[in-house]
């Protein structure tokens, strides 16, 4: 069994390791794929609107660029550290050669909590970020996003400050930006939108139906939000929905859009009417179809999985479920679709946002989102036919794909 303590990092190398085993790789590749190519740790110097001035630390992973330039967001957050960035810049280099764009993976937060900061603070800190690593980033180099709190106003002013510095207009240096800027149409609810179309193909390949499969949700802002709505929207009946306040659950079914309207008004899902308020714990267990983690790393461990209750763990979010947990979960025959897959629409629209950057063309969101299913529907159909020959779990399945991809460009260019 394994520790469920382990860092974030710590479980990712595990996934790694348990990938190879059902494969043939040259062990050269792999020793090169347990390490991170460039590791950043940056001291910001900020005045605070009171006068004072406060020290953050921010942090740039770049993971490996093997088969394209370092692509993955930034997370403000106060329990992000340097672990849990280097393990979301090592699933950014699985994810994207996973749905085959041509980005490695990289990743960056600073230790935050952007909720006590004011919006002019907000933007002097992300300048003074832009600023600390604006030698390494660009639209050929390494291109970040949005993640846990930040958003396309804070891509805005990366976009700007790295403008300024360098006396280009580069809005290619990041993804997720207003549109005002260069954004893409539907690059906001773009990574729902891609699991979405990840879970209709699931239930084709299992008994899965809408009018009776429940859908529960952990978290509930950029990508549990729009799942949920498209869930809705489609006909699943969501039964419970949480953010970092708490959880509530309506086996009748909840409209999320009237959730929205009730969090902005109250700050918090909990209390809404025709509800039951559960913690984020109780929310986890709740019984459903589909239970679709869209927060944080590591909830669901070998200490909760024997009482998860859900034919489907549907991994929004990155890196929920350890790796003990996920042996558990595969012993009861939950189905686990994996991060690298199920979340995997925000990089491929973050893609097709660069493409449009680079081209300077503009597309309409149907076109966007034509191409996104271009991309999410092979994905998913490439990695179930890889499970069903190899047998494993889906998260191995896709790691055995991406890292063949991985390792060939490794190779070509020499690196082994
Ligand atoms: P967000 O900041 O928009 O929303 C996060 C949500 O999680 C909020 O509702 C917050 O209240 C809730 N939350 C925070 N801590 C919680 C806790 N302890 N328990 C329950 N809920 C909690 O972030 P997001 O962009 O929606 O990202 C969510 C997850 O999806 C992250 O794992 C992120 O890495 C992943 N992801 C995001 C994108 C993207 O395009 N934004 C793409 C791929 C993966």
């Amino acid at each position: 069994m394994i520790d469920i303590d382990m860092g974030a990092y710590a479980n990712a190398l595990k996934q790694l390791e348990i990938a190879v085993s059902h494969g043939q790789f040259d062990p050269a590749a792999v020793e090169l794929l347990r390490h991170a190519r460039r590791t950043m740790q940056v001291s910001l110097a900020v005045k605070m609107d009171d006068g004072v001035m406060r020290v953050f630390e921010g942090y740039r992973v770049q993971y490996n660029n093997a088969r394209g330039p370092y692509k993955g967001g930034l997370r403000y957050h106060p329990q992000t550290d340097l672990d849990e960035v280097t393990a979301l810049a090592f699933w950014m280099s699985i994810k994207c050669a996973v749905v085959d764009v041509p980005f490695g993976g990289g990743k960056g937060g600073i230790t935050v909590d952007p909720k006590t900061l004011s919006k002019g603070e907000l933007e002097r800190l992300t300048r003074a970020f832009t600023r600390a690593i604006v030698d390494v980033i660009g639209p050929e180099r390494d291109v970040p996003a949005p993640d846990v709190n930040t958003t396309p106003e804070i891509m805005g002013w990366i976009m700007d400050e790295y403008g300024q510095l360098t006396g280009k207009s580069a809005p290619a240096v990041v993804t997720g930006k207003p549109i005002a800027l260069g954004g893409s149409e539907g690059r906001g609810t773009a990574t729902g939108q891609g699991g979405f179309y990840v879970l209709e193909e699931l239930r084709k390949k299992i008994s899965l139906d809408p009018e009776s499969a429940t859908v529960v949700v952990q978290g509930f802002g950029n990508v549990g939000q729009s799942f949920v709505a498209l869930c809705h929207r489609h006909g699943w009946r969501v039964t419970g929905i949480s953010d970092s306040h708490g959880g509530i659950v309506a086996d009748a079914g909840l409209d999320p859009d009237a959730v929205l309207a009730w969090k902005k008004e109250h700050g918090s899902v909990s209390g809404f009417h025709g509800s039951r308020d559960v913690t984020n714990a109780e929310l986890l267990e709740h019984p459903c179809g589909v239970l679709a983690p869209s927060a944080l790393e590591n909830v669901i461990t070998e200490e909760n999985a024997p009482r998860i209750r859900t034919q489907v763990v549907f991994e929004l979010a990155n890196g929920p479920t350890t790796p003990g947990a996920d042996v558990l979960l595969a012993e009861r025959g939950v189905v686990v679709v994996p991060d690298v897959l199920a979340n995997a629409g925000g990089v491929a629209t973050s893609y097709l946002e660069w493409q449009q950057n680079m081209e300077r063309s503009r597309w309409t969101e149907q076109e966007v989102f034509q191409k996104l299913s271009d991309i999410m529907v092979p994905a998913f159909r490439a990695v179930w036919d890889a499970r069903e020959r190899g047998g494993g779990s889906l998260r191995t399945a896709s790691y055995l794909i991406a890292l063949e991809r991985i390792c060939a460009a490794m190779k070509v260019k020499g690196w082994y």
